[in-house]
């Protein structure tokens, strides 16, 4: 693909409404960015199997693994005055969700535009400006007047999704993107790039790009892929929480423009060490940059795949800064770095090299 079809599918990626369970807009949206480069399956929990066209069906095979969901809100309940009691989906933190512009998806499938409520400064006493109220006791406002407004005009009752409303945008001068869900849209858009990379390609395995779907509410859809796929290898593309603004030089680990960060731990995951150390020197060995991260908290779909069928399994994640809020950064040079490692990956793995992950 070129920068600018890179570009305009990132942009679409990112603005797409998928929400843990609700994923379905960005999976077709995924078929069709695959459809001509691999053949597509999709199973009812909406997890997407894109299997390279040159796959031969009895050679070992690689998972590549992204994941479609993003975190997002789903309706609980309708207030009396209308405004709507909301669950996240998804890891959030409580100061982020007030005041957020969001889409309400109602029973007829139209998107509806609201706000996380919040009360004028005007009428807040003292100390409730001083405090972040319990998602429990937040609302979402759709302008109803009423519970029977919200429920039989708006269509809006139990069950459903609710999407962050911001627009991507992409600055040519920086390099950066500027939007919402690059988790786990941009390591989509990594498997889009991989499979296109290698079309036409004779590669020494099987490839599997999997979509997984609810990976932000327990990696659900990550145990059903890594059952059916069976990898023998696999490849995770992340969207990773980059800690460059908030941590010292020396304990920064993942950071924009320095590459992926290939992941030494979190609270899930350990990688296989050698399968680890040797993306690491084929990427010095192919002059892209990257970073190495241990972490104390996060989880990813690596973890599923590999307590499914143990194969060696490691992490590519591309720096987000402000991962799980509204608003994130994250620069096209990581997101090709992370691409060219993958692809370098896929490229240059024997069955020899995949056997050498397995000895002591
Ligand atoms: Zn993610």
């Amino acid at each position: 693909m070129d920068k600018q079809e890179e570009i305009k599918m990132l942009k679409a990626f990112s603005n797409a409404n998928s929400t843990s369970g609700f994923e379905e807009e960005f999976v077709k949206l995924f078929k069709d960015s695959v459809s001509e480069i691999a053949n597509v399956e999709i199973d009812g929990m909406l997890n997407l199997y894109a299997s390279k066209k040159e796959n031969k069906g009895n050679r070992p095979v690689i998972q590549l693994d992204a994941h479609s969901d993003a975190v997002g809100f789903i309706t609980q309940a309708i207030r009396p005055n209308g405004l709507i009691k909301f669950v996240p989906l998804g890891g959030w933190v409580k100061y982020n969700i007030p005041a957020l512009k969001v889409k309400v998806r109602n029973r007829d499938g139209e998107y509806i535009p609201g706000v996380v409520a919040t009360k004028p400064p005007h009428f807040m006493t003292a100390s409730e400006r001083n405090n972040v109220p319990e998602v429990s006791d937040m609302s979402i406002d759709v302008g109803s007047l009423s519970r029977e407004e919200t429920i039989n005009d708006f269509k809006i009752d139990t069950g459903c999704p609710i999407f962050v409303d911001v627009d991507c945008q992409y600055n040519e001068k920086s390099g950066l993107f500027f939007g919402k869900d690059f988790d786990d849209r941009f390591g989509a858009g990594a498997m889009v790039d991989v499979l296109d990379s290698l079309k036409g390609e004779e590669i020494n395995f099987d490839l599997v790009a999997a979509l997984s779907a609810q990976e932000e509410v327990g990696l659900r859809g990550a145990y059903v892929t890594a059952r059916k796929v069976k990898p023998d290898l696999c490849i995770v593309l992340e969207s990773c929480p980059a800690d460059d603004t908030f941590e010292p030089d020396w304990l920064s680990q993942t950071g924009l423009k320095r590459g992926p960060m290939i992941r030494d731990m979190d609270t899930t995951f350990l990688p296989n060490p050698k399968f680890q150390q040797y993306a690491c020197d084929l990427a010095d060995k192919n002059n892209i940059p990257y970073t190495r991260s241990v972490r104390t908290g996060g989880g990813q779909d690596g973890a599923a795949i590999y307590y499914e069928n143990a194969a060696p399994t490691i992490v590519i994640g591309i720096p987000v800064r402000y991962e799980h809020s509204p608003y994130c950064f994250s620069a096209y040079k990581d997101f090709k770095a992370s691409v060219d490692l993958a692809t370098a990956i896929i490229r240059d793995m024997t069955q020899e090299k995949l056997d050498s992950f397995k000895l002591l």
